[in-house]
């Protein structure tokens, strides 16, 4: 059964709209499926301080969850990562206030682990046995991580070239694992006939509903941690989108209950420049994005050439004035040495350019570092040793 606080779900494409119950995939139209909540009843029932003795997890916003209260949820125990304040570089950067969300710290390393603590919940709920996915590669290590904790059986496919730890961590929890020459597209070709043929369940990114409602959570935490605040920006490094939609919405149903008011922040997409679709659609005005050729980057979790989400990316950065910038892999590589000198934190590739983008930022005027500014560290650097080893090589700075 559904949560009661689930209203139902809706394609923000079309607006069709689908009943809360049963196993959803996508629209007919193809567009990703939303899930709309009865937000004054979740008002109701629920305060802010009534969070105060739950446990410092994603779940502890179960009301804004699709889950049941009473029903149990696969938890290894995901969310409440650290808000961390990087005070030197903020400084060096001529800026009131800089802080970076630690999802480095999340199970399996990345912030992939919300969304697969919700979608494997969901699915088990829902009495699925097979899922299956393409990626990039860490939503495959979360999800196959998950699965693992549900005992249901995951099928992945993935380029052959994805850093080496996050292969091994797939095969190490027991998925069956693909690996496909070329990039995601080509891991989604590949996963497509055991999708068709043998019934998986397509869980890839925004192809079920739920991957979304876990990855949203990292926004009511930024508010939370602030003392129930929303910051001034937020700069995300967007693959698929799935982050910062959900951190989107997350803004928008916090106002709407009433626990956080004022201007949502302006939300700014980072792209590498190797592949960077989104970016390119934003700079020609555009409603959704056109495929990246011969896309590559060493941020291989944002090697997205055409996401289905891209249309909600761009909603959400046009309608908070927001905007979106591509950045080199050299300016990538050497953000992620520039983080950890400065504040300690290894981030990941993808991470590391909300760093890059944040310089071009500062640099140009477009932020005035009067702003409260959240750089999105979506993983841990311990997961790309051929990237490590690449920054470890060049001479010191
Ligand atoms: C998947 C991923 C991203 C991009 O996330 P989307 O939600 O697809 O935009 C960013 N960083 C890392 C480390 C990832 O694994």
């Amino acid at each position: 059964m559904a949560s009661p606080f689930v209203a139902g779900l809706s394609c923000p494409r079309c607006g069709a709209t689908f009943p809360p119950e049963g196993l959803h995939g996508t629209c007919s139209c193809g567009g990703p499926l939303l899930v709309d909540y009865d937000l004054d009843a979740v008002a109701a029932v629920v305060r802010r301080d009534h969070l105060r003795g739950r446990a410092p997890t994603m779940w502890r916003y179960r009301e804004l969850l699709p889950v049941r209260s009473s029903d149990p949820v696969v938890s290894l125990g995901e969310g409440m990562t650290p808000l961390l304040p990087l005070e030197g570089l903020a400084r060096r950067l001529g800026m009131r206030r800089l802080l970076l969300k630690d999802e480095g710290m999340s199970p399996t390393g990345t912030f992939k682990a919300r969304g697969a603590s919700c979608g494997v919940t969901m699915a088990a709920s829902l009495g699925v046995r097979d899922l299956a996915l393409p990626t990039a590669g860490n939503a495959g290590a979360a999800w196959a991580a998950y699965g693992a904790a549900a005992g249901l059986r995951v099928h992945i496919a993935m380029p052959s070239n994805t850093p080496e730890v996050i292969r091994l961590e797939c095969r190490l929890a027991g998925a069956d694992v693909i690996e496909v020459p070329g990039l995601l597209p080509d891991a989604a070709a590949a996963i497509r006939r055991g999708i068709e043929t043998a019934g998986w369940f397509d869980v890839g990114t925004l192809r079920e509903p739920y991957r979304l409602e876990g990855k949203k959570t990292m926004g009511f935490e930024i508010a939370e941690q602030l003392g129930w605040r929303m910051p001034d920006a937020v700069i995300y490094p967007a693959g698929g989108g799935v982050g910062i939609i959900g951190i989107w919405l997350a803004f928008q149903q916090l106002r709407e209950i009433g626990w956080v008011s004022g201007e949502p922040p302006r939300m700014i997409v980072v792209q590498p420049s190797g592949c960077a679709p989104i970016v390119r659609a934003f700079d020609q005005g555009r409603l959704e994005s056109s495929p990246w050729e011969g896309a590559a980057s060493v941020a291989s979790g944002l090697v997205v050439p055409k996401a289905l989400g891209d249309f909600l990316v761009l909603r959400a950065v046009r309608e908070t004035g927001g905007t979106a910038v591509a950045v080199e892999d050299r300016a990538i590589l050497e953000a992620v040495g520039l983080l950890a000198r400065t504040s300690g934190i290894l981030p990941c590739p993808e991470g590391a350019a909300t760093l890059a983008a944040l310089l071009v930022l500062r640099d140009r005027g477009v932020l005035s570092g009067d702003e409260e500014v959240v750089l999105i560290n979506t993983g841990s650097g311990l997961k790309y040793l051929e990237a490590l080893r690449a920054i470890g090589s060049r001479p010191a700075p």
